[in-house]
């Protein structure tokens, strides 16, 4: 699934192909993305919209139109790919956005589990799924401190930061990095950290998040950045997806657990 740095990734790439264009028309072929709209509502909404940015906040992309805000959830797999008009549609291709321009921005998604939700400008921020996010990394107040107050649950560490009303954006790959990073054993319980550990796994948080959104995130397994980006960060792994391999900084071998159903990957000697 796509994190916080895939989807900015996502978004840099998107916005210099789509800004400023107008909606010419909009075909909606699986209703289940724009739910609970129906096709007929969302298309005549989209028509003769302009694109005028694109926002993102968490894992949410807001592309933010002339009249309303489009909110779109990338989910598992979801892609965008910017193509002639005339191209026809594909298999996997949801939605269809048209402009006047004769390109297109075309929505796929093998599993259908992304989702695109009309918004008014106004409630944006102070509705669901926006206003339920916990803060992102590199917030100014997202610190130790913060952490300290969300991270009240008996739940696993790990368990707790993938929650994204703990944290906004962080997924399974960036979670083992980031507790590989402080240290910490993904099964730890949450409420039992110090302020210490709490104040290395936010440093963590925006360190790493940094490094990978810089490097256009991780295109490994099933995620592969939208129109044709694809990120180095996998490269720069220490423990995801590296189970049997020896810890590049003690030696130990990398172990693999299921943490809340959730592949976990930490050192056994650095992480405690
Ligand atoms: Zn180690």
């Amino acid at each position: 699934m796509p994190e916080l740095p895939e989807v900015e990734t996502v978004r840099r790439s998107l916005l210099p192909r789509v800004q400023g264009k107008t909606i010419e028309y909009v075909k909606v072929h699986t209703q289940k993305i724009i739910a609970p709209e129906t096709v007929e509502h969302f298309e005549a909404v989209l028509k003769g919209q302009n694109i005028d940015t694109i926002k993102r906040l968490g894992k949410h992309l807001l592309f933010c139109l002339s009249d309303v805000t489009l909110l779109v959830h990338l989910r598992m797999e979801g892609k965008f790919y910017i193509e002639p008009s005339d191209v026809q549609k594909r298999k996997h291709e949801h939605v269809g956005v048209y402009f006047t321009d004769g390109s297109s921005m075309r929505f796929h998604d093998v599993r259908k589990f992304g989702t695109m939700r009309l918004k008014e400008h106004g409630d944006v921020y102070t509705t669901p799924p926006l206003s339920l996010l916990g803060k992102e990394p590199a917030d100014p107040d997202f610190n130790g401190a913060y952490l300290k107050k969300r991270l009240n649950s008996i739940r696993a560490i790990k368990t707790a930061l993938l929650d994204q009303h703990v944290v906004a954006g962080i997924g399974n790959i960036y979670a083992d990095e980031i507790l590989f990073c402080a240290t910490i054993k993904p099964s730890r319980k949450a409420y039992r950290l110090s302020a210490r550990a709490c104040n290395r796994i936010a440093q963590c948080s925006k360190d790493i998040l940094d490094k990978a959104t810089a490097l256009g995130g991780s295109s490994i397994r099933t995620y592969l950045s939208s129109v044709g980006i694809t990120g180095k960060f996998q490269n720069q792994l220490n423990v995801h997806l590296r189970e049997g391999k020896p810890c590049y900084k003690c030696g130990s071998i990398i172990k693999k657990v299921k943490l809340n159903g959730r592949g976990t990957y930490y050192c056994p000697t650095c992480q405690t």
